[in-house]
């Protein structure tokens, strides 16, 4: 018996990167996977690797989040397992941040979460069973320079996560979240090399994060291995800012 056999999970950003990763692991273990991601044909297109579907959904948007975990209980059966993964990052320091960076990261993270975690709650609730792993970051723990909204994005979803929890835990539904680190994506290999090598030196690991390291704990939180947990908040860093 594999780990989430017969689950329906839904992976927002989970067309490539982190999220792709989580739902690969997933699937490996049984479960049937829905992808949601801005662009359509790459969800679809990933999906199709995995044996479940892709759907186009803005995660801002709370019609298309209703509209992802409605496919996924259409298609396979009532979602069990959210990851709400979906991310992007528009540094700046505050001299240069605009009002509008400050907003697509803030509505993108926090607001996008809390859409995923209302909607899959309800539908979680009614049947007394399901995991919502939420994808904060280390920056939200420890604040990073040029990431005033995207560490207060992530800082909030700890916030989101501590408060679900507690309101969903009588009701047979845990919510908790991984910070990772630095880890190898198409988001960080934007990333300019001296800010790398910033990076690289700050981890005792003395290495980055590959994405199944983020998958593995992912699976963790999602599966009855960690029955007994919620509200936590799991670091994922190669023991970064411990
Ligand atoms: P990627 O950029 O590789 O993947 C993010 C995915 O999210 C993309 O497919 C992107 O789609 C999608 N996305 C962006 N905006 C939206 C939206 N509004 N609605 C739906 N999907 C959207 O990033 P990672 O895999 O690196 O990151 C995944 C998560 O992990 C993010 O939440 C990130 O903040 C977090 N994280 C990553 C770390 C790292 O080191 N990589 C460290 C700490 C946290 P598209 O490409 O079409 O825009």
């Amino acid at each position: 018996m594999s780990l989430l056999t017969d689950r329906t999970a839904v992976v927002t950003g989970g067309a490539q990167g982190i999220g792709y990763a989580i739902a690969e692991l997933f699937a490996a273990e049984g479960a049937h996977v829905v992808l949601g991601d801005l662009d359509g044909d790459a969800a679809a297109r990933a999906a199709e690797k995995l044996g479940g579907i892709g759907v186009r959904c803005d995660v801002t948007k709370a019609s298309d989040v209703d509209a992802l975990l409605a496919a996924a209980e259409d298609t396979f059966s009532p979602v069990d397992v959210l990851v709400n993964n979906a991310g992007i990052t528009r540094d700046a320091t505050l001299r240069t941040m605009t009002e509008d960076q400050f907003d697509q990261v803030i509505n993108v993270h926090l607001k996008g979460s809390w859409n995923g975690v209302r909607t899959a709650a309800a539908i979680m609730r009614e049947r007394s069973r399901g995991s919502i792993v939420n994808i904060s970051s280390l920056s939200g723990k420890v604040g990073m320079v040029g990431q005033t909204n995207y560490s207060a994005a992530k800082a909030g979803i700890v916030g989101l996560t501590k408060a679900a929890a507690k309101e969903l835990a009588h009701h047979g539904v845990r919510v908790n979240a991984i910070q990772p680190g630095l880890i190898r994506t198409a988001m960080t290999e934007a990333m300019p090399a001296k800010v790398w090598d910033q990076k690289m030196a700050e981890i005792p690991m003395r290495r980055a994060g590959e994405v199944g390291e983020i998958a593995s704990v992912a699976l963790f939180l999602a599966s009855d291995l960690s029955s007994y947990m919620t509200g936590t908040v799991l670091e994922v860093t190669g023991g970064r800012f411990m």
